[in-house]
């Protein structure tokens, strides 16, 4: 028996906006996770007053005001600005590439100087068509600058030598001659206070919401309870995986609750050299400038994915994009299913990007 309009498997982000503004227009949802919790890949776990990001760090940055707005109806935001720092060799830069780096670089004091050596160092790498990523960071920023802070985290992100990815991972690169380390060029930035699963549960109010259920295990059951799905799992999945898996490259996470205040003076230290195999360190405190006893830290280790792990970053490769287009294709062909999220679009896409994705396809769903 139909009892809901919509039956939205995931509840990330992209399906509690969906239900969200279904349940505003007068729809019924049944919103289920196969997790332990609602929230996906922005839940925050406390831990003794610390808003630990579960599945790496999220910050929030827009340059849309409608998007802004839409989310600070759930949560007020601080004013964190991110601001990493990369260890290198035993010596700490400032990111995004600025003035402060190339100080730390080259002790250059004005952009003048910066963009001399950055310029002669391109000249001199001569690449003009950049066959991979390598070659691509060469034409773009010269040798110094990518052999010590792009090089050896780009091979551990991805686990492969720089000169094997395709150059198209890297399109462009900040670089900026002023002395400015904010890492997001958009006009809004911020964590919400109290953590992102204010902004869930604020999404959430009112709607039946149901954890530990895996759509899977009872497909047709769960199907037969709503006239729409709103399906944001992984699309090979959906389809049995008929063409194939879509790959991703995978995270693991490890915590440490440490009992001092303040272990590295920043929410976000990048770890640049291969021998490490870390890529970061999150200290979590410092999105919300913790004034805790203790402090928590996260060491985020890249890794190979396979089926049983956790799907974080799609491996764009023209093999995943063929086999994603077929999916595709099929999805197109649905009537009661709506396919959204970063999981059913094989895409990486920021939070402002889903929330405008979801509120997008809401809209054209409930024909707003
Ligand atoms: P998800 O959050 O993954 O939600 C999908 C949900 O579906 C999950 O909860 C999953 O359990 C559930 N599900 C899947 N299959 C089933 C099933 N069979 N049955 C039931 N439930 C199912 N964005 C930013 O803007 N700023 C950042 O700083 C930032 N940092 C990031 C860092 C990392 C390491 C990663 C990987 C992403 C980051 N993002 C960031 C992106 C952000 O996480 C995504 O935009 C957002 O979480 C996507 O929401 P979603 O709803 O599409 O997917």
């Amino acid at each position: 028996m139909q009892r809901y309009d919509y039956l939205i498997v995931g509840a990330g982000l992209f399906g509690c906006v969906f239900a969200h503004e279904a349940t505003k227009a007068g729809k019924t949802c049944l919103v289920i996770d196969k997790r332990p919790h609602v929230g996906g890949n922005v839940y925050c776990e406390n831990v003794g007053g610390v808003n630990v990001h579960k599945y790496g760090a999220h910050i929030f940055h827009t340059n849309d005001k409608q998007i802004w707005d839409y989310v600070n109806q759930f949560a007020e935001f601080n004013n964190y600005v991110n601001s990493p720092v990369s260890i290198s060799k035993g010596k700490l830069y400032n990111l995004p590439f600025n003035m402060n780096t190339f100080y730390q670089l080259w002790g250059t004091k004005t952009p003048e100087e910066a963009k001399a050596i950055i310029e002669k160092q391109i000249l001199e790498n001569g690449v003009k068509n950049p066959k991979n990523l390598e070659e691509q960071a060469l034409s773009l920023i010269g040798k110094d600058v990518y052999k010590t802070l792009i090089k050896e985290y780009t091979e551990k992100q991805w686990g492969m030598k720089a000169t094997e990815l395709p150059a198209f991972i890297i399109k462009r690169l900040p670089v900026r001659y002023t002395f400015d380390n904010n890492y997001f060029n958009d006009k809004y930035q911020g964590i919400p206070i109290g953590g992102y699963n204010k902004i869930i549960d604020g999404l959430l109010e009112g709607i039946e919401t149901k954890t530990n259920v895996d759509f899977f295990k009872n497909k047709e059951e769960l199907s037969k309870l709503a006239s729409k799905v709103v399906y944001t799992g992984k699309i090979d999945e959906f389809y049995n995986y008929k063409f194939g898996n879509l790959e991703y490259r995978s995270l693991r996470f490890e915590n440490t609750r440490l009992e001092k205040e303040n272990h590295q003076g920043n929410a976000v230290v990048n770890y640049n050299d291969g021998n490490i195999p870390y890529t970061r360190i999150i200290e979590h405190k410092h999105f919300e400038f913790g004034k805790q006893k203790h402090t928590v830290i996260t060491k985020e280790f890249p890794e190979q994915w396979t089926k049983e792990k956790e799907a974080y970053y799609p491996i764009n490769n023209e093999d995943n994009q063929n086999k994603y287009q077929q999916y595709k294709v099929l999805s197109l062909g649905e009537d009661n299913i709506i396919f959204g999220g970063r999981l059913a679009e094989y895409k990486y896409y920021d939070m402002h990007q889903i929330i405008a994705s979801a509120l997008q396809k809401a809209k054209k769903e409930l024909n707003q």
